[in-house]
């Protein structure tokens, strides 16, 4: 066994291709249906919303798809991303457990999201597309998409949730320095928009709301379309350079992880560690556990249903089958602003049905709790939404501890706080409060879910 505390893989170890797990599943997915048919949906479907590259990955069976050469060569920017063990926090807690974690905060906007907003703006530029219209919540994929829009000469709009557009002014700045128009929803630019507005002047949007805004511009304009950082089976598979990469750091490390985890709002960066791990237990390799983790406030997978359901407020986006709270249903405003979606990508769902994920769910002021243990033993400060992660993973290594047995965990730190110290700062006042799960509210939700007759 090794004794050092940081893998570092060289440039030309960033994957050549993205790691598609449809390959290996034993039943393809639950079909996309229309929202007014209720039939499955063809690529020209959504030809208006995405470029043809991406819709044919949306649906591709192949095993690896070559990742673009000019998409690797703006991932040399800050990949391959370090895999660290975490000996200080192995100590603390004193437990017998291995503990690594995969760093995806070393990107440009401090998330791993970039892997996924490079690509679709390569495959967008190539195609012809002059704008890119997005939603954002806390503002971290706003902010990526205005990274990878500006490097590819792209125009980006993003409707950013009203509540964050004026609670992280720092965030909107930042997609502003990227050069991208950042409009806050719901706006008076949409139906869609001018719609709740008429209903609710002061409300404070949310991002199923914000997507019916960018779903409706990208429909209505040719030149533009519409880019979405999570949830899609496309966002999943090139989230995937993650996994693959810490499978080759965790050889160097000379360890197997026994437990994957990561944390999950629309389930993107959890797949992008633990898919090519499954896909190997899909081919008949070894099981291990893996574990995506959500906020007990919007527990779409531990509370949900699964069924299909629509991705925004508006219901102008396709039917998906996916663990839902329903459409209609609102989180409450937690920190994790990356975790309150009402759905769960289609995928993760799958397999947390099939039971080959496990889902796990905490509150928030427990997240936080590990999150500043996690900081004061690794230097990291993570972001509200992978506290999720580092919680789960304290968790498994406390168990460790009590059942005397050696494991060795893997956790995704899917980015860092730098731009949520706000949560940090009410964390430490005893402000946070951890509101309980609404279940009638989503009992309501849930009624008006859509009748769909194909199930
Ligand atoms: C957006 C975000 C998430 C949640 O999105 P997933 O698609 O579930 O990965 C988690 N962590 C960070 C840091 C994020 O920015």
């Amino acid at each position: 066994m090794n004794s050092e505390t940081k893998f570092l893989l060289p440039e030309d170890r960033i994957p050549r291709a993205w790691y598609n797990i449809i390959s290996d599943l034993p039943e393809p997915p639950a079909p996309v249906l229309h929202p007014g048919t209720g039939q499955p949906i063809g690529p020209d479907d959504l030809a208006p919303l995405f470029p043809m590259a991406l819709i044919g990955q949306e649906v591709s069976a192949e095993r690896e798809i070559e990742i673009p050469e000019p998409v690797r060569d703006v991932y040399r920017l800050w990949r391959p991303a370090p895999l660290y063990r975490a000996r200080r926090l192995e100590q603390v807690l004193d437990t017998p457990a291995h503990i690594y974690y995969k760093y995806e905060g070393v990107s440009p906007s401090g998330s791993h999201k970039p892997n996924t907003a490079v690509a679709q703006a390569f495959y967008n530029k190539e195609e012809g597309t002059k704008r890119l219209v997005t939603e954002t919540g806390a503002g971290q994929w706003g902010s990526s998409l205005a990274f990878a829009g500006n490097l590819f000469g792209l125009d980006i709009d993003v409707y950013m949730v009203r509540i964050s557009f004026d609670q992280k002014p720092y965030r909107r700045a930042a997609m502003e320095t990227y050069g991208a128009r950042c409009v806050a929803s719901p706006s008076e630019e949409t139906e869609s928009g001018r719609a709740i507005l008429a209903e609710k002047p002061d409300s404070t949007g949310s991002l199923g709301i914000a997507i019916s805004e960018a779903v409706e511009i990208a429909a209505q304009n040719d030149d533009a379309k519409y880019a979405l950082g999570s949830v899609l089976n496309h966002v999943l598979l090139h989230q995937t350079v993650i996994g693959l990469e810490a499978m080759e750091q965790m050889e160097m490390a000379g360890e197997d992880p026994d437990i994957v985890i990561g944390c999950a709002g629309g389930g993107s960066n959890f797949a992008g560690l633990a898919f090519p791990f499954l896909g190997q237990q899909l081919r008949g390799g070894r099981t291990r556990r893996a574990i995506a983790v959500e906020p007990m406030s919007c527990p779409t997978m531990t509370k949900g249903t699964y069924a299909y359901d629509f991705g925004d407020t508006a219901h102008l986006t396709p039917l998906v089958k996916m663990h839902t709270l329903g459409s209609g249903f609102v989180p409450p405003g937690f920190h994790a602003g990356g975790l309150r979606y009402h759905g769960m990508s289609p995928l993760v769902s799958a397999l947390v049905d099939s039971g080959l994920v496990e889902a796990q769910a905490f509150l928030q002021t427990e997240c936080f709790a590990a999150g500043v243990q996690f900081a004061r033993a690794e230097g990291i400060i993570p972001a509200p939404e992978s506290t999720h992660a580092v919680k789960a993973a304290i968790n498994e290594a406390e168990r460790c501890k009590e059942e005397g047995t050696k494991r060795t965990i893997l956790f995704n730190l899917s980015g860092h706080g730098h731009f949520d110290m706000q949560a940090y700062t009410d964390y430490f006042a005893g402000k946070l409060t951890d509101q309980p799960h609404d279940e009638s509210a989503m009992r309501e939700a849930l009624e008006k879910l859509p009748e769909v007759a194909a199930e």
